[in-house]
C-alpha cells in the first residue's frame, strides 16, 4: 500500500468571493490543520479545529459570523463525520452555540445520537461549556436590516432568487467546510452554517443531515458541499460522491461528474460546490458557482494552493 500523504482541502461557501479576506482566513484555517496533520494528530482533530478558526471569524456565514434568520436570530447546522468508524454528530437550528462543529463533535463522542436540534442543543452546549449568547457582528446584522427592508418595500433582491416559492425570503449562504486525512490513511470531514440568509425560523438545511453536505468514509472517502441545500438534500449528494469514491473514482473526477449531473438535472439552477478527498488520498472539487473561496495543502507543501476547483456550467 503506498504511502498517505496527510491532507486537508477547505472551501468558504458558495458565494463568498475567491478573494481576500476570505483566502487569508483560510490560509490559517489550513495551517492550522497541516500543524495537528504533521505532528501526527488526526484528520478529525485537523477538520474540527481548521472548522473551529473559521466560525470564529465574522465573514463566514458560520457560528459566529452566521446569517440571522427571518426574524433577525440566528440558528446554526453543523456536522462532522469520522471515516474510520462512520460515526458522526450534528446540530441543527441550534443558537447560543460558541463553536457549532465542536458541539458536533460532543453529539458524536459523547452521546448516543447523531442529530440534536433546537433547545436540545442549546442545553448540550452548556453542559459541555459551548454556551455562549450570540451577538451579531454589526456588519452582518447591517446586511440582515438592509435585505429586511428591501423585501418590506418589495424591491427585487438579486441574492434571494434562488427561491422560487419563499423568493421573498430566503437567499443562499456562505458555510464552511473541510475534508481531511491523516497518516494512518483515517479521513475526517465536518461543515458548519448558517443556513440560508433569511431562512424561516426552525428551517433546518442539508447541512447536519449525513450524507446530504457530508460524508466520511475511509473505504471510500470524505466529502464536504456547500450550494442549495434542499437540492443537496434531494439528492443526497454527499453519500452519492462517496459511493463514486467507493467504487474507485478518483475525488477529481466524483466531485466534477456530480455537479454535471446536478447540472443538468435543475438545468444549471443549483448552485453548488463540492471539495472531497478519496481514499487513494488524491483531491478533487469541482463547483457551478461564480466564487467559492478554497484552498487546499499537504504536508509536504510550504503553502496552500487556491484557486483550482473546476467550475462546470
Ligand atoms: N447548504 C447550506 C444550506 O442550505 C447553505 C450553504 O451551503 O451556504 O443551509
Amino acid at each position: 500500500m503506498t504511502e498517505i500523504v496527510p491532507k486537508i482541502i477547505i472551501h468558504g461557501g458558495a458565494i463568498n468571493p475567491d478573494s481576500e479576506p476570505f483566502l487569508e482566513e483560510i490560509k490559517s484555517a489550513i495551517f492550522e490543520g497541516i500543524k495537528i496533520l504533521k505532528t501526527g494528530g488526526t484528520a478529525l482533530d485537523a477538520v474540527t479545529e481548521s472548522l473551529y478558526m473559521l466560525e470564529q471569524k465574522p465573514i463566514f456565514n458560520a457560528g459566529i459570523g452566521a446569517w440571522p434568520n427571518l426574524k433577525g436570530e440566528v440558528e446554526l447546522d453543523s456536522i462532522i463525520m469520522d471515516g474510520r468508524s462512520l460515526k458522526a454528530g450534528a446540530i441543527a437550528a441550534a443558537k447560543n452555540v460558541k463553536s457549532p462543529i465542536k458541539l458536533a463533535r460532543k453529539v458524536m463522542e459523547e452521546t448516543d445520537h447523531i442529530l440534536i436540534v433546537g433547545s436540545g442543543a442549546e442545553e448540550l452546549a452548556k453542559a459541555f461549556g459551548l454556551f455562549e449568547l450570540h451577538k451579531i457582528p454589526e456588519e452582518r446584522l447591517k446586511q440582515w436590516q438592509d435585505i429586511k427592508r428591501s423585501l418590506k418595500e418589495g424591491k427585487d433582491v438579486p441574492m434571494l432568487n434562488y427561491w422560487k416559492k419563499i423568493s421573498k425570503w430566503a437567499s443562499i449562504g456562505d458555510t464552511i467546510g473541510a475534508v481531511a486525512i491523516d497518516k494512518e490513511g483515517s479521513i475526517a470531514a465536518g461543515t458548519s452554517s448558517g443556513g440560508f440568509p433569511m431562512k424561516l425560523p426552525g428551517r433546518v438545511g442539508d447541512v447536519p443531515l449525513i450524507g446530504c453536505s457530508t460524508y466520511a468514509d475511509n473505504n471510500a472517502g470524505g466529502v464536504s458541499i456547500t450550494g442549495q441545500g434542499e437540492v443537496i438534500m434531494t439528492h443526497l449528494l454527499a453519500k452519492k460522491i462517496i459511493d463514486l469514491m467507493k467504487d474507485g473514482y478518483y475525488a477529481k473526477f466524483a466531485t466534477e461528474w456530480m455537479v454535471s449531473y446536478i447540472n443538468e438535472l435543475t438545468g444549471g439552477k443549483a448552485l453548488l460546490a463540492v471539495i472531497a478527498i478519496d481514499k487513494f488520498g488524491n483531491f478533487g472539487s469541482a463547483r457551478n458557482t461564480d466564487k467559492t473561496p478554497h484552498a487546499f495543502m499537504d504536508v509536504t507543501m510550504d503553502k496552500p494552493l487556491f484557486h483550482f476547483s473546476k467550475i462546470i456550467r
